[in-house]
């Protein structure tokens, strides 16, 4: 899954824009503005919570093509902050994606790539439309450790599973065997058990699993960042609270595809497993990392998205809309958003804090959350 979505000459991500109509699969980013605005309020709503520390960054992974960091960053220039109180950091592995994320989001198009002196963590800057600066990471420890607003939207399912399924001797894991005869890709169980089923709990009640190690890794990198450096998260995906079993699946042109059918022509994807990414975030993974995390959620997008006031929203920009099709564009938007049976109960919404706010946090809960 990793070589099929990332692999630098041949991955799926590394050479085409994926998204929208034309492309395999649709974001909310994509769908509306509303979406990116209500996240931008929350962020900014709990960054005071935190007494507005600066300079601090706002960092995505996986920014896609940008327009939900575009859509917080504009809400953000409404509320007057010097350009120094804060820096973008994006964590894509992408170059060709980062190219267009540096279209939708800065004044010009950079080609620093050369100038960066050699021990740089980031490949690439530029300014903001707004004057902060923006910077590119290949990884999300290559971050610069500061009061850090973390946001995942649509990127843990993209990151590599293991499939495991149980016999009566055992975890064994389902890997993938080339087919000589017929040059084709077959799945095939492990004679033994493989290093893959280290990751399965010992009550686990599930007979067929899917464990994203890489997952667990990068929440616990945002765990520890947050507890040391000062921070909240907000992760943003579908998925489910540990009880699915077969999610892995492909998309090519907004429909399901064969993943084993002419790999790195469509996406490869699999329900994040919100109890698995839970538990890393509130199990630290050195002594330095205690006390652990504060979570919240997950809460359907729908509910998340009514109490931090899209109704209000549409409302408003209804309103100031002269244009009959864009106004049913937006309804239609606002449907698809928060419509069960569209996105509203599939994406779920989770929250990290440090431990330090618990006390705030009882007074303040993290809106959008209950
Ligand atoms: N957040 C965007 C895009 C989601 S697609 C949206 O919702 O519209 C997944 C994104 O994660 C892409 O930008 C892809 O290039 C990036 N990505 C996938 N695997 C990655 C990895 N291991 N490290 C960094 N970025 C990755």
């Amino acid at each position: 899954m990793k070589e099929v979505l990332t692999n630098p000459s041949a991955g799926y991500y590394m050479s085409k824009d994926v998204f929208g109509e034309k492309g395999d699969f649709i974001t909310s980013p994509e769908i509306s503005q509303m979406f990116g605005e209500l996240i931008a309020i929350w962020l900014m709503n709990e960054w005071t919570k935190c007494g507005k520390p600066t300079p601090f960054q706002i960092v995505e992974l996986g920014p896609g093509r940008g327009t939900l960091m575009s859509d917080v960053l504009r809400v953000f220039s409404k509320f007057k902050m010097a350009e120094s109180d804060f820096s973008v950091s994006l964590v894509e592995v992408s170059p060709y994606l980062s190219q267009i994320q540096e279209k939708c989001l800065c004044k010009t198009q950079n080609e620093k790539i050369s100038e960066l002196p050699i021990d740089s963590q980031h490949y690439k800057e530029s300014k903001s439309l707004y004057g902060s600066p923006v910077r590119w990471y290949n990884h999300i420890s290559d971050l610069p450790r500061t009061f850090t607003l973390f946001l995942a939207h649509e990127f843990f399912d993209a990151l590599p599973i293991h499939k495991l399924v149980k016999v009566d001797q055992g975890w064994r894991e389902v890997l993938i065997d080339l087919n000589r005869e017929e040059s084709t890709l077959r799945y095939v169980l492990s004679r033994e058990r493989t290093p893959a089923s280290l990751y399965c709990r010992e009550n686990e009640v599930r007979k067929d699993l899917e464990i994203s190690p890489q997952s667990s890794v990068m929440i616990q990198v945002m765990a520890s960042r947050i507890h040391q450096d000062g921070g909240i998260g907000l992760v943003i995906d579908y998925g489910h609270e540990g009880d699915k079993t077969d999610t892995f699946r492909g998309f090519k042109n907004h429909k399901l595809h064969d993943p084993l059918v002419e790999p790195g022509t469509a996406d490869l994807t699999a329900d994040v497993d919100f109890s698995a990414l839970k538990w890393a975030a509130t199990h630290p993974k050195s002594v330095e990392d205690w006390k652990a995390n504060l979570t919240f959620g997950t809460v359907d997008q729908k509910d998340f998205l009514t109490r931090m006031g899209i109704n209000m929203r549409l409302e408003k920009l209804l309103a100031s809309c002269r244009n009959e099709k864009l106004a049913n564009d937006l309804k239609s938007a606002h449907r698809m958003l928060t419509d069960p049976i569209e996105m509203g109960s599939k994406f779920k919404f989770l929250a990290l804090y440090p431990a330090v706010m618990e006390k705030i946090l009882l007074k303040y809960p993290p809106p959008g959350f209950s």
